[in-house]
C-alpha cells in the first residue's frame, strides 16, 4: 500500500455512520446527492452558443434529469482546439438551466475563474486537475459543493487523498466521479473502473458518481455502463448529450442524442428499483408516475 494512504482520514467511512448527502442548489429546491435518489446530470461537453445550450437544457429536462452540465472553461489536449466560452459560457449555462428548472455543474480550472462561477451548484474539478493542490485548497475554503473527478492515471488512494485536501480545508461537500482510467485497452477511450466505484463507496462516506461518456468514448456504451454503475452502487451519473453530436465543437463522438438520453432514464428506473434506489425526477413527473 502507498505509505501516504494512511493519511486519508476525514474521507473514510466510520463503521455504522451514514453517508454524506451533498445538497445541490437548483431552481426547484435542493437536489440531494448521496441519499436514496440517483441523480443524473447531463448536457453537452461544452457550451457552444445560446441555441445549443438551450436545446440541450430542454432535452435534459424532458428526460427528467436534475442537473445540466456544460463546460465553459475547457481543458483541451490541444491548444488549437475550442477552449470554451469562458465567463460568457457560464452565463449561458446558468440561464438555460434556470429556464428549464435545472441545477448546473461546470468545470473550474483555476481559482481566478471563481467569480464567474457564482450560481453554479456544483464545481467540477476535471481529471487533469485532480492533484492541483492549490486549486483544491482554494475550493476547500469556498465550502461549496465540489465534483472531484478521478485523474486518468490516479490510484484510488491518490484520489481519496485529493478529496482529503477538500475535507481537511473545511469543505465536506464533496462528490467523487469515476470517469475511466488509462489502461492498455484502446478499444474504448478509457477503461471504466467499476471496481473502484464499489470500493470507494465502501471506504468513504462521500457520494460517488460515474461518467460513462469519458469512460468509454462511445455513445453505444453509455446505457450499459450507466446501468452497471447504478447496480454497482453509484449515486448518479454525468453524461454528455448534444442536440446534434455531429456538429459538436468538443466530444461529439461520445455524446448521446436527446432521444437516447430519454431511453437512458427510462431504462435506469426499473434497475434502480431493483437495488433499492429511486431515479431523481422533478416533482410533477413523480406525481405522474405515482398515479
Ligand atoms: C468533461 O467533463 O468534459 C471533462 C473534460 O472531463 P474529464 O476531466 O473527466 O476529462
Ligand atoms: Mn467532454
Amino acid at each position: 500500500m502507498n505509505p501516504a494512504a494512511s493519511d486519508a482520514r476525514l474521507v473514510l467511512r466510520r463503521p455504522g455512520a451514514p453517508g454524506t448527502v451533498v445538497p445541490l442548489a437548483g431552481p426547484r429546491g435542493a437536489i440531494a446527492l448521496g441519499g436514496r435518489d440517483f441523480v443524473v446530470m447531463a448536457g453537452p461537453c461544452a457550451v457552444e452558443d445560446p441555441a445549443q445550450i438551450e436545446e440541450s437544457a430542454r432535452a435534459v429536462a424532458e428526460a427528467g434529469c436534475a442537473v445540466l452540465r456544460g463546460g465553459a472553461f475547457k481543458p483541451r489536449t490541444s491548444p488549437y482546439a475550442f477552449q470554451g466560452l469562458g465567463a460568457d459560457g457560464v452565463r449561458l449555462l446558468l440561464e438555460a438551466a434556470r429556464r428549464n428548472g435545472l441545477a448546473a455543474v461546470t468545470e473550474v480550472m483555476d481559482a481566478a475563474q471563481l467569480p464567474a462561477l457564482e450560481g453554479v451548484a456544483l464545481l467540477q474539478v476535471g481529471a487533469r486537475n485532480m492533484q492541483n493542490f492549490t486549486l483544491l485548497q482554494a475550493l476547500a475554503r469556498l465550502r461549496r459543493p465540489v465534483l472531484l473527478k478521478r485523474g486518468p492515471a490516479a490510484t484510488v488512494d491518490e484520489w481519496l487523498l485529493a478529496a482529503e485536501y477538500l475535507l481537511a480545508g473545511g469543505n465536506d461537500q464533496v462528490v467523487l466521479c469515476e470517469r475511466g482510467i488509462r489502461t492498455f485497452e484502446t478499444a474504448t477511450r478509457n477503461t471504466l473502473d467499476l471496481s473502484s466505484v464499489a470500493l470507494v463507496k465502501q471506504r468513504t462516506h462521500l457520494p460517488v458518481i460515474v461518467d460513462p461518456s469519458h469512460a468509454s468514448g462511445r455513445p453505444e456504451l453509455v446505457v450499459p455502463l450507466s446501468l452497471a454503475a447504478a447496480a454497482a452502487g453509484a449515486d448518479g451519473l454525468l453524461v454528455e448529450v448534444h442536440p446534434r453530436p455531429e456538429e459538436a465543437l468538443c466530444d461529439g463522438h461520445q455524446a448521446l442524442r436527446p432521444r437516447e438520453l430519454r431511453e437512458l432514464t427510462d431504462r435506469l428506473a426499473p434497475l434502480l428499483d431493483a437495488v433499492g434506489r429511486t431515479l431523481w425526477r422533478p416533482e410533477p413527473a413523480r406525481r405522474r408516475a405515482a398515479r
